[in-house]
């Protein structure tokens, strides 16, 4: 499946409940070359408005945390583990992730990415192992299946408690060395 005909199938989902109180899927944004892809749990509400992945306040910080180490939508894809919004910001259910993750998997077959970035604890578990804690394994790197996976705070943890902060800056920095080390056309 091309990256035409899987937006297009995204586009019109109904695979689970979340579909019906959606306003737009929120595919994932970025070129279709881009060496990093970033991974968040789900749209929030601004994203189910416009469409379009982290353009709320959290998406803010997300842009700025990434021009710190010269990153940003024009040089890495966004997306998340559930294309449409949970109600109320709730966490996606097992059963909604499950239901979507064949998306991001196509997403990520098409892209071949050298790193992933798993933005926050739910998708951290889904995508590096279960029992992934973002508190305590925040920055960590392994590889599995050729691809480098990582994880740091979300950004919406970021906006709570800017305490965080500096450990996310510490994660962004080894972000960077990683790419300059690995990615052929990410700075
Ligand atoms: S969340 Fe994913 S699986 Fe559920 S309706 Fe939306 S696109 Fe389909």
């Amino acid at each position: 499946m091309d990256w035409e005909t899987l937006k297009a199938t995204c586009l019109q989902c109904t695979m689970c409940p979340l579909c019906q109180t959606r306003h737009n899927v929120v595919f994932g944004v970025g070129p279709t070359d881009a060496e990093i892809l970033f991974v968040g749990e789900g749209p929030g509400e601004q994203e189910d408005l416009t469409g379009e992945p982290f353009v709320g306040p959290a998406g803010k910080l997300l842009d700025d945390m990434l021009r710190i180490i010269d990153l940003g939508r024009h040089n890495c894809y966004i997306a998340n583990i559930v294309k449409c919004r949970p109600p109320h910001n709730r966490d996606p259910l097992g059963t909604e992730q499950d239901a979507c993750i064949g998306y991001l998997r196509r997403q990520a077959k098409l892209l071949n990415p050298k790193i992933i970035v798993c933005l926050g604890r739910i998708a951290a578990m889904k995508l590096i192992r279960e029992d992934f804690k973002i508190t305590r394994d925040h920055g960590t790197w392994e590889q599995k299946g050729g691809i480098w996976f990582t994880a740091m705070y979300h950004p919406s943890a970021l906006l709570r408690d800017v305490s965080k902060r500096p450990d996310t800056f510490r994660d962004l920095k080894r972000l960077q060395a990683k790419a300059a080390e690995i990615c052929t056309h990410t700075p």
